[in-house]
């Protein structure tokens, strides 16, 4: 049986690439974005009550992701990357029919428009479906997952004084929390599992309009040297 489906809305995010997203939702709070409601669902109508609610599901499809063949194995990054699992047994973006999860804080409900943050998706992402997260059903207390049994731990991030400036000044600009988005996604460690970089190696991402530079002077910590508009 075939099925089409078609997105509701697109995610307006502050993530402008793939690296050093947090692999869920919810591990940096200051992740914020906009999913811009697609007609016939951007009157007001559609989303009628939702101001009641405080975090949402958001269904939505890993678009920078999608493959023709479906793969029945895959390397999680939060095993090193070098064990293989089956793929109904993670959350890896290269999945059958390419469905993502993740339930996201709402700020605000304005016809046409939520207003998210902890989000873990992509600029652009197109979502399928939103429904209210329902804490009695869908928090359960007792859950076991051997594979990610808790959040991954967090490396320390310090700020090279110039950069911090840098940060706080295009923060304000924006409007928008970026030493918080800064400090939450590096503590995250995006450097591909067991890549032990030389101290002078730099390593950049785009959040929002603006590139931000860090290194690692020791393995176990970043130094966040430059945040700048992108050019
Ligand atoms: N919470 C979701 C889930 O469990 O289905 C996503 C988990 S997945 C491990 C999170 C990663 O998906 C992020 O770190 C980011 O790199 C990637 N990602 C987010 N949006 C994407 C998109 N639209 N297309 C492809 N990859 C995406």
């Amino acid at each position: 049986m075939q099925h089409s489906v078609s997105p509701v809305g697109i995610v307006r995010s502050c993530f402008k690439e793939k690296f050093a997203i947090p692999r869920q939702p919810q591990l940096a709070p200051a992740a914020r974005g906009v999913l811009e409601l697609l007609p016939p669902f951007d009157t007001g109508d559609a989303v009628a009550g939702l101001e009641q609610v405080s975090h949402v599901w958001l269904l939505f499809l890993f678009h920078q992701a999608l493959e023709d063949k479906p793969r029945l194995k895959v390397r999680p990054p939060r095993l090193g990357g070098n064990k293989s699992m089956g793929v109904f047994a993670t959350r890896a973006t290269h999945r059958p029919n390419g469905i993502g999860q993740s339930v996201v804080r709402l700020q605000g409900v304005e016809p046409g428009r939520l207003l998210l943050s902890g989000i873990d998706l992509l600029d652009g992402t197109p979502v399928l479906d939103i429904k209210p997260y329902v804490p009695y059903a869908d928090s359960v207390p007792e859950a076991v997952n051997g594979i990610a049994s808790a959040a991954p731990a967090a490396i320390e991030v310090n700020w090279q004084a110039s950069a911090l400036e840098q940060a706080h000044a295009n923060g304000l600009r924006l409007g928008e929390p970026l030493v918080a988005l800064i400090e939450q996604c590096l503590a995250q460690d995006p450097r591909p599992a067991y890549q032990v970089p030389p101290a002078e190696r730099v390593y950049g991402v785009r959040f929002w309009d603006v590139q931000v530079r860090w290194q690692y002077p020791t393995p176990e910590s970043i130094r966040v040297i430059e945040v700048a508009p992108d050019r």
